[in-house]
């Protein structure tokens, strides 16, 4: 990897230093000590954007959390807006995404998810939609992410999927309390799972998590052109 296009503000991608689009600002773990997350070589090709939530309060504890766990993610999104990049997108492959880990980039939101979780931080809540877990039973309620947080997620998703070569589609989208997840996302006698078509999906849509419905919405909802 060269180091003379040094930038202030960089994702990794093939190796590369990448600048941003307008308004994301992200920190790297060449220059800005962002942890590297455990990594194999890509061998397939990138096929699935996973949205994720960390159902934490900070960024540091997810970090601290992955490191912990052997897994990882390829980028971070604060509660202030800005992005942290824990590996190269296009080609390192991370433990996150189950069935998917081979052919997706993720990103964790940091979101408290529950307000059980959210404790004292000052939230803002939806009430319980068909995807939403709830571990106070007493409180069916979704916090949801900050306003910083979707603004970067509406910018840099669409760009990434363009640069990364994933459709910018929605293959899980109709999903509703019908239809919770893909057919066969468990695993089979022979280890197999379902995979969903390209594109970008949430972490829920096809394993035993809760994570990234409302993402997945205020994406299909809020995309330019
Ligand atoms: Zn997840």
């Amino acid at each position: 990897m060269s180091t003379e296009e040094r930038t202030t503000s960089a994702l990794i991608i093939n190796s590369n230093f990448v600048v941003p689009p307008d308004g994301v600002i992200v920190t790297n773990f060449v220059f800005d000590n962002e942890p590297q997350f455990k990594s194999r070589v890509r061998t397939k090709p990138l096929q699935h954007f996973v949205l994720h939530e960390t159902a934490g309060r900070t960024a540091v504890g997810c970090k601290t959390s992955l490191l912990r766990k052997g897994y990882g993610v390829h980028l971070i999104l604060a509660r202030d807006g800005g992005v942290s990049c824990h590996g190269d997108l296009a080609n390192d492959v991370m433990v996150h995404a189950n069935q998917l880990n081979d052919t997706s980039v993720g990103i964790e939101v940091v979101n408290p998810y529950a307000p059980k979780i959210a404790g004292k931080m000052n939230v803002q809540t939806l009430p319980a939609q068909w995807w939403t877990w709830c571990p106070d039973r007493e409180d069916r309620r979704y916090v949801l992410p900050s306003q910083a947080q979707l603004k970067t997620l509406s910018i840099l998703v669409p760009w990434l999927c363009d640069k990364l070569g994933i459709p910018y589609e929605f293959p899980t989208g109709h999903f509703s309390k019908k239809l919770r997840k893909i057919k066969g996302w468990r695993k089979a006698p022979l280890g197999w799972r379902a995979k969903p078509a390209p594109g970008v999906v949430a972490h829920q849509d096809f394993a035993s998590h809760a994570d990234g419905r409302f993402l997945l919405g205020y994406l299909m909802q809020n995309t330019a052109n």
